[in-house]
């Protein structure tokens, strides 16, 4: 008999009762210290005291009008995201996912207002994630998120990600955008070069072609730039971004340039929760902690302290780990085999961590961790390659 929860995911058996910074405590009361955020999701930790106030106290005022009228948070919210980014405008929604399909919407109309409607087709990498609607697992084109769901939506081709000549040789007349993930996080932590990006946003003017990121798991603070493409010192044309922007409150937003929004006006699109008032207090609160002096300084330097460590272990554990990538506190650590089993030695010893493509286990920390627990993770790391190098 079927579940009376959809069994569309592979848990673990465990469940939390609480969670405080860094740390989660399960029902049976055991103490975790927790590397997924909740897929960098929980960008302050959890149980944050600024983002508690703010959601308490917006609770007991106001939680939610619809966009049939003004919403006061997001005018405060999308005023900072454009003082802040390549953006000058900004639609608010609930997901990773809705944010892509606003973003896919934004090209196609952008090219329709411009009488050119047949352009609409959008370059995506391969090992890209960027959501599970009919419209994002296309983009995705993995055929582990499409199967069973034909037919795909059509508009999506895949080029090799970090391959410009492949992308080149992909245009066609009906070509429209190109679109990536500055990290790829479900792919398994690649992260794109300084001179891909460089010459994706060349290959973008030189076609006339938007330039579209997924910063939805990279963006706000992850990589310890606000957005990861800052690294590469170039701006997109269309960025969505969700997962950390809310704290652990469901929020995500698409950021355009007036040019590529032109398409978009009175009725063209819509979310009956999104940006309510409720999430534009967590939102903002989250916002007004990450641009205080030192926040981003700080993911760096606990990154660089994560990194170390882990190459280090690298060189320790030869026979269980091959490599140590990542850009701030997102970071990947490449087993030489399956790494389902350290994932779980890792549970065991209690330290959470995540599944990424490409034999990756992911570390995502909370951007608040302080180095005591950088090193409390590398000691569970360190402890359980040697448990696993034992054997069972
Ligand atoms: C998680 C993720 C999404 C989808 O976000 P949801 O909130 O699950 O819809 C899209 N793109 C990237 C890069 C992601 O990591």
């Amino acid at each position: 008999m079927i579940s009376a929860v959809m069994p569309t995911y592979g848990r673990a058996d465990i469940a939390f009762e609480k969670g405080e910074g860094p740390y989660l405590f399960s029902t049976e009361g055991v103490r975790y210290l927790d590397f997924t955020s909740g897929i960098a999701v929980n960008s302050l930790g959890h149980a944050h005291p600024r983002l508690v106030a703010a959601l308490g106290a917006q609770a007991e005022k106001l939680w939610h009008t619809s966009n049939m009228f003004e919403i006061p948070g997001q005018q405060i919210l999308a005023q900072r995201l454009v003082e802040n980014t390549f953006a000058d405008t900004v639609f608010f929604c609930n997901s990773g996912a809705e944010a892509m399909e606003c973003g896919i919407k934004v090209v196609r109309s952008h090219f329709d207002a411009a009488g050119d409607p047949g352009r609409y087709r959008i370059i995506c990498a391969n090992q890209a994630f960027h959501g599970r609607t009919l419209a994002t697992i296309a983009a995705g084109g993995q055929d582990k998120l499409l199967k069973g769901f034909a037919p795909a939506v059509d508009g999506f081709d895949h080029v090799g990600f970090g391959n410009l000549n492949e992308t080149r040789a992909a245009i066609g007349d009906q070509t429209a955008a190109l679109l990536i993930e500055p990290v790829q996080g479900e792919g398994g932590v690649r992260i794109a070069q300084e001179d891909y990006l460089q010459g994706l946003r060349q290959i973008a003017d030189e076609y006339g072609l938007l330039l579209f990121f997924d910063e939805v798991q990279c963006g706000m603070g992850r990589t310890g730039k606000l957005f990861a493409h800052e690294w590469a010192g170039l701006t997109p044309d269309v960025m969505a971004v969700a997962k950390g922007i809310g704290g652990g409150f469901p929020v995500g937003a698409c950021l355009t340039t007036g040019d590529a929004a032109s398409g978009m006006v009175a009725g063209s699109h819509g979310s009956t929760y999104g940006g309510n008032p409720l999430a534009m207090a967590v939102a903002n609160t989250v916002m007004d902690v990450m641009l205080e002096d030192g926040f981003l300084a700080h993911v760096r330097d606990m990154g660089a302290r994560l990194l170390g460590g882990l190459e280090t272990l690298v060189c320790a554990h030869p026979s269980i780990l091959a490599d140590a990538r990542g850009r701030g506190l997102m970071v990947g650590l490449v087993c030489t085999g399956d790494p389902k089993a350290l994932i779980s030695k890792l549970r065991d010893n209690r330290l959470l961590t995540v599944l990424a493509g490409g034999n990756v286990v992911r570390l995502l920390p909370p951007l608040i961790t302080q180095e005591a627990q950088i090193d409390e993770a590398l000691a569970i790391l360190d402890e359980s390659c040697a448990q696993l190098g034992k054997g069972p």
